[in-house]
């Protein structure tokens, strides 16, 4: 049984966030519509759960489910593995498949993701086998300091005649930062193809996807994610995607496969089953991952921390940052949210040096999906000014169930007071 207090105190969070849990549950019946039209026109059948074995030639559950993405993003073809191992591995398929030596990529949304650094390598700490090591050049343009893309710098940017590749990034990552709607990602895409229409227009759309309404086709060339992430719809056991212009994915399809065969091969023994279930689950599930976090932002927002976003700003990304200022905070909070999960609850996490991060990190997964975060979870690099970063929940229930837990040890360790959960 929770605390009377602290039950109290999220009851009345929930009341206020009553109008927006109504707004989202409206966002999921026209995602999942979207999501039914392709499974209707593409007529999925059992026998396209099917695994297959050796080169996979006419895998049709795999052809199948990449006309399905293709149609629910609204673009002309998809490449969607179980082969691609993450949404950094989804990425690097994507940048290395398009840039070729001599040639620029330029970051129009500041610097990307932390695991991005490693195939960038710009100059000093040159990783091997990086877009560097390769003699492809990395630029940046910062955001302002409101967030917004720096237009001006930009445009100047575009001047370049080697850049061939201009990528975003959606999601705030681990950044102080909103994330950008479809809208404001289609006017840079047409800012850059109106002054280049040479130049590639690419997106790493990880933690983004199902959140804006997918009936708003992104003006990308290329995109790609992971299946552990929302499009996994947290059923799709692993792999990545990549959706876009069929040149451009055709070209990725030979990086990850081999020239010549490109994505005609690839089998899968298990079958297809998860991957198909997961991407129709998708609405619901990134609608309950939204109100776990909306939860989440009002929770930590009238306890007086900072948050971002604010409970009830738009979201194009389902991350919660929360502005914790203390390591004691930051790991309570952590462990908490582990041991509210289904698994390995009683396991107890611990700040270490994970590979492809600069800084140490502490992570709370206890998912059925080994690091999906779809699934409840949450992570901080261990660094001022503390901030948490919390994502999923495949039921909101379970992020409410999380809630309790984190106010109940904020309350025992002295972390937050009696009188900050009355009000
Ligand atoms: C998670 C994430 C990645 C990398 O995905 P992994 O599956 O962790 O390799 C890249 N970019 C963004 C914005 C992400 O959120």
């Amino acid at each position: 049984m929770p605390n009377d207090l602290i039950a109290g105190f999220l009851s009345r969070c929930e009341t206020e966030l009553s109008l927006l849990f109504e707004e989202i549950d409206g966002r999921e019946e026209a995602n999942f519509r979207k999501v039914m039209e392709a499974f209707e026109a593409e007529q999925i059948a059992v026998r396209h759960f099917t695994g297959t074995n050796g080169y996979g030639y006419d895998d049709i559950g795999r052809d199948a489910l990449e006309r399905i993405y293709a149609r629910i993003f609204g673009k002309e073809k998809a490449l969607v593995r179980p082969s691609i191992a993450s949404g950094t591995h989804a990425l690097a398929v994507m940048f290395f498949g398009l840039l070729r030596p001599g040639d620029l990529m330029l970051s129009v949304t500041g610097d990307p993701y932390d695991t991005l650094s490693s195939i960038i390598a710009p100059s000093a700490d040159r990783e091997e086998g990086s877009l560097a090591d390769y003699g492809i050049s990395y630029g940046s343009v910062s955001l302002l300091p409101d967030g917004k893309i720096d237009y001006e710098t930009l445009r100047t940017a575009l001047r370049d005649p080697k850049l061939r590749v201009a990528a975003m990034q959606r999601s705030r990552g681990y950044a102080w930062r909103a994330s950008f709607s479809t809208e404001e990602l289609n006017a840079c895409a047409d800012f850059i193809h109106s002054l280049r229409p040479d130049v590639i227009v690419a997106l790493d759309n990880c933690y983004g996807e199902f959140v804006d309404p997918v009936t708003d086709v992104l003006t990308a060339d290329i995109f790609a994610g992971s299946l552990i992430k929302n499009p996994g719809g947290g059923i799709a056991p692993t792999g990545g995607y990549l959706v876009g212009r069929e040149d451009l994915i055709d070209r990725c399809a030979k990086r990850l496969t081999a020239p010549g065969v490109g994505s005609e091969i690839g089998s899968y023994t298990p079958g297809y089953r998860l991957f198909y279930q997961g991407i129709w689950m998708v609405p619901h599930a990134v609608a309950q991952a939204l109100k776990c976090a909306a939860l989440f932002s009002k929770v930590f927002a009238s306890l007086g921390f900072e948050v971002n976003p604010d409970p009830f700003d738009d979201r194009h990304d389902i991350i919660q940052a929360v502005q914790l200022h203390s390591e004691a905070r930051l790991v309570s909070f952590c462990k908490a949210v582990q041991s509210a999960s289904p698994i390995d609850s009683f396991v107890s996490p611990e700040p270490w040096n994970m590979p492809g991060y600069t800084d140490k990190v502490i992570m709370a997964a206890g998912t059925f999906v080994g690091g999906s975060s779809l699934e409840l979870s949450a992570d901080a690099p261990i660094r001022e000014p503390y901030t948490v970063y919390m994502q999923g929940g495949l039921t909101y229930v379970h992020g409410k169930y999380a809630a309790e837990k984190i106010l109940a040890s904020f309350l025992e360790e002295g972390l937050i007071t009696e009188e900050q959960l009355k009000e």
